[in-house]
């Protein structure tokens, strides 16, 4: 835990008196991982550089929406030129229609979309439409899925809550507690029970596309039927809907996000027709700025206040910068865009696979599209209780070394990696020579 240098040190030390654990989101307190956080001063492309003067290869992408690199030109110049005529109006602009008409057109489930303030909001959102849609209360989760820092969906969820280890959130009544059932992710025998017996008091299954915030785990599939499409016929025969999360893998996994590589018609799925009822957005579709957002059916969407009985609002939803950096970013992210994503992403995986592999440390990579991450364990992770198996102790070793190889890791085991189009052969090569070392370090338990 050597790399924190003075000028990162003073301003943590400042930074806990007045913010609580000196951060503003609690994995990047370096919590689990241990030492004091880089505090970040610039970012360009792939790299970053800490209050030191230090630089590192970036592979936390802010957490997914740096997926064109940093200061991306394009998108830097739309949110330059969108501050010029004005920075928020709290009225209608026309970002807001070239943004939604962009969704609109990628992702077939979505026929109308809302603009919020970040992926809580999102799901927040969405769940209240579907209790509203279905006048019923329940709400399913999975363990290790983390849909934002919502209330009734805190239970044994991924991200934070996972790094640290907690079982929920304290704050969350016990009205709200009641009302959210947390099955095993996969466990398709304890969802067809739970619909058995509670089907319908049951509003949604929300789920991520594929869970990414317990580290990724890809859907399986059983008898031709993908885990998504088995969710969706399972709420839709009990007149529940099905909200799956794609606040991660949107834009991400691939250009239509995880329903463009599980959903109908995608390469290596049959054409059944499903769908999901209500998809939730974030990340990559703010391009940096704070966005998220909400859609799916027009019935559903048309719920919503001012026309229907679901009150929903922002101040600064649908905001003038943050529709324009979305915009940019999503208009940056054409074919060429993925196929580099794709290559970078497999270069990747593949040498810390090898750098592992030669050092004799239990690993296992998983993917889902374009994304991925790396357990410390051998056997392949299907639900949380398997990630959570994995060895964090080696995860720790190995992420500090990568530290003082220059290579930014999120600071927790339980996270994907974020590549970018900015993750050119000469940065990944600057991973490659960080990598044995880590990889000793973490065989060294
Ligand atoms: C990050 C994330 C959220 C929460 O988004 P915020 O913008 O951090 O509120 C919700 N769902 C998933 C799947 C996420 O990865």
């Amino acid at each position: 835990m050597t790399h924190p240098t003075a000028a990162s040190a003073d301003l943590f030390t400042r930074a806990q008196q007045v913010i609580p654990s000196g951060v503003n989101s609690p994995v990047r307190a370096f919590g689990s991982v241990g030492g004091t956080p880089p505090f970040l001063t610039n970012a360009k492309g792939a790299l970053l550089t800490d209050a030191d003067g230090t630089e590192y290869v970036d592979l936390v992408g802010s957490w997914g929406p740096m997926i064109l690199g940093h200061a991306n030109e394009r998108v830097v110049e739309a949110v330059r030129e969108a501050a010029g005529h004005g920075l928020s109006f709290g009225a209608p602009q026309p970002g807001e229609v070239s943004l939604a008409e962009e969704v609109v057109s990628r992702i077939a489930p979505v026929e109308q979309l809302r603009l919020v303030n970040s992926g809580t909001e999102a799901t927040m959102s969405a769940l209240r439409v579907a209790r509203a849609a279905t006048g019923r209360d329940v709400v399913v989760k999975f363990a290790g899925c983390y849909h934002g820092h919502v209330d009734a969906l805190l239970a044994e969820a991924g991200s934070g809550v996972a790094t640290f280890a907690m079982p929920g959130s304290a704050g969350v009544t016990a009205a709200t507690a009641r009302d959210t059932v947390v099955l095993p992710y996969g466990d398709r025998e304890a969802l067809t029970a739970l619909f058995a017996e509670r089907g319908h008091e049951i509003a949604a299954i929300i789920t991520e596309a594929a869970p990414a915030n317990m580290g990724v785990v890809t859907p399986l599939e059983v008898d031709g039927v993908g885990f998504n499409r088995f969710l969706a016929e399972t709420a839709h025969a009990a007149g529940a809907l099905l909200i799956s999360d794609e606040v991660l893998t949107g834009f991400r996994a691939s250009r239509e996000g995880y329903y463009g590589v599980d959903g109908p018609g995608a390469q290596g799925t049959t054409d059944e027709a499903w769908a999901p009822d209500l998809m939730t957005f974030g990340k990559v579709i703010g391009g940096g700025l704070p966005v998220g957002a909400f859609g799916g059916r027009k019935d559903l969407m048309g719920l919503l206040a001012p026309a229907g009985p679901v009150y929903q609002a922002g101040t600064l939803s649908g905001n003038p910068l943050a529709t324009a950096a979305g915009l940019a970013t999503l208009e940056g992210l054409d074919e060429a865009a993925y196929t580099t994503l794709g290559s970078a992403s497999r270069a990747l995986q593949q040498m810390v696979a090898d750098a592992l592999t030669t050092a004799g440390v239990p690993h296992v990579i998983q993917t889902a599209g374009t994304l991925f991450s790396v357990f410390f364990r051998e056997q392949p992770v299907e639900t949380y209780e398997d990630a959570k198996a994995q060895d964090t102790a080696a995860f720790t070793r190995f992420f500090h070394a990568m530290l003082d190889g220059g290579v930014y890791l999120p600071p927790s085991a339980f996270e994907a990696w974020f590549v970018s189009t900015a993750h050119t052969d000469e940065i990944l090569d600057r991973i490659a020579a960080a990598l044995p070392a880590a990889a000793g370090a973490a065989a060294q338990g």
